[in-house]
């Protein structure tokens, strides 16, 4: 068997979309199992689409899925724009054998002739001779060009639909179509995998590679990622760019995880399971062509699954960007087995934990006006008065609780509203007594006086 070598090719052209992210780690998967190349490729010569900041953050994204210089199986980057003269070298012998022409037609000319604004290019200049302008590649009148997708089997494209179509323009400077596979070409790339909306390119690609003398490589084109319309995941409607979910704070083995399975599955109901897991089992032939469904809310799962199984240490540590420098870490650490088992993104712990912190806890008014109903300045006041002299023990505080609520006839759920408002902003967090207990006895008192104060 030759030697695995994949790429992947994207263009610095915006955000990292987990599209491009889930055709990565497809490509990461064969290098990995076969001990072959993964090569990355910024294809970078759309010169007014470009940044960067883009390229800088296709690397980093890449990283943080775990696609780096740092495994064996990674090779590149390389830049596309620095093999201009390649891909003009590869222009000039279709033009000398005869494989490609040059055209000078505009589209207005063509459509003057064909009566067609959607006709495809006539052919007009393909024995003219001309010495200048767009190169176009001659493409054959009769017969099919066969694609052999590794998704979709065999596929025949009928080669009188198929326009002769542009490799470089007027100046010279080569199109994608003809870069991309120069350097799929000079790159020994073995196995094409990438989205299926290059899958209309691939004819012609094909046709280049059999005229620049080569045996084309083993395309696969991925299935779409729709959102939950069924539409096409798109970056003005959907949140796609791979970078928001590690910065909300999403694991990147869940995402790995949930990534992988989008269009692809180990072949029985297992679905979380680690890298190393999938890699062996992952096939091209497993994957399905329907459209993959992006589901945030079971992305969210699978991370909320991956935060509780890490170790409580590193779990502490993984929490670190979202919580302030200045917050004292022996506290944050008392209760962060508590939280462990209740966020699902990690951005989630600093709202779980700040009362813990900050001098006042932050009273948001729906949370307040829920929880402070008539009656609630009785259970504040008589939980306060028990509070001097109670055992300063989850257990006790709840009983102390439990007591002052069936004084005013009231079950323990809505006696804890008021006081866990009043101690912590919020209606929902981590376990009310377990709180209070790490809060202290000092500023759990004042902070159910300035409740009563705020209420009379
Ligand atoms: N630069 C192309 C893109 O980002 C990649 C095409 C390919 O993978 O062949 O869509």
């Amino acid at each position: 068997m030759t030697d695995v070598r994949v790429r992947f090719a994207p263009s610095p052209t915006g955000m990292f979309h987990v599209g491009g992210a889930r055709s990565a780690l497809f490509n990461w998967a064969l290098a990995e199992q076969s001990g072959g190349r993964f090569v990355l490729r910024i294809e970078d010569t759309d010169a007014a689409r470009n940044r960067p900041e883009w390229t800088a953050g296709i690397i980093s994204a890449l990283a943080w899925i775990g696609i780096s210089g740092d495994s064996p199986y990674f090779e590149g980057p390389y830049f596309q724009s620095a093999y201009e003269a390649q891909h003009r070298e590869a222009a000039a012998l279709l033009r000398k054998d005869g494989r490609a022409y040059h055209c000078t037609c505009t589209r207005e000319d063509v459509k003057a002739r064909t009566g067609s604004e959607h006709q495809g290019y006539d052919g007009h200049c393909r024995d003219l001779g001309l010495t200048e302008g767009a190169l176009r590649f001659r493409t054959p009148d009769e017969g099919v060009t066969v694609v052999e997708d590794a998704l979709r089997g065999t596929v025949e494209f009928p080669n009188d639909a198929m326009e002769d179509f542009v490799i470089a323009r007027g100046d010279g400077s080569p199109l994608f179509v003809l870069a991309n596979v120069v350097d799929d070409v000079e790159m020994r790339i073995t196995h094409v995998v990438r989205g299926e909306e290059h899958f209309s390119n691939t004819p012609k690609q094909q046709l280049l590679w059999r005229a620049l003398g080569h045996t084309p490589p083993i395309w696969a084109h991925l299935p779409v990622i729709v959102n939950e319309k069924r539409q096409k995941l798109s970056k003005r409607r959907d949140k796609v760019a791979l970078e928001s979910y590690r910065d909300e704070g999403y694991l990147a083995e869940a995402m790995v995880n949930y990534l992988m399975l989008l269009g692809w599955g180990p072949g029985d109901d297992r679905e979380i399971m680690p890298w190393s897991d999938m890699v062996p089992l992952f096939s091209l032939k497993n994957v399905n062509l329907s459209p993959a469904f992006f589901d945030e809310k079971k992305l969210r799962a699978f991370n909320g699954e991956y935060i509780r199984a890490l170790p409580l240490d590193i779990f502490i540590d993984r929490c670190a960007p979202w919580l302030d420098p200045a917050w004292d870490r022996e506290t944050f650490t008392r209760v962060a087995e508590l939280a462990q088992t209740r966020v699902a993104v990690l951005s989630e712990i600093t709202a779980n934990v700040d009362f813990l912190f900050l001098p006042e806890p932050i009273h948001d008014q729906p949370s307040w006006d829920k929880a402070m109903k008539p009656g609630a300045a009785d259970i504040l006041s008589g939980y306060a008065s028990r509070l001097e002299t109670v055992n300063w023990d989850p257990e006790s505080l709840k009983t102390a609780l439990e007591e002052v609520g069936a004084e005013h006839g009231l079950k323990l759920g809505k006696a804890q509203a008021p006081v866990r408002v009043a101690i912590t902003g919020r209606t929902v967090g981590l376990p009310l007594f377990e709180s209070i207990e790490v809060l202290g006895r000092e500023r759990t008192l004042d902070r159910l006086h300035t409740a009563l104060a705020k209420l009379s």
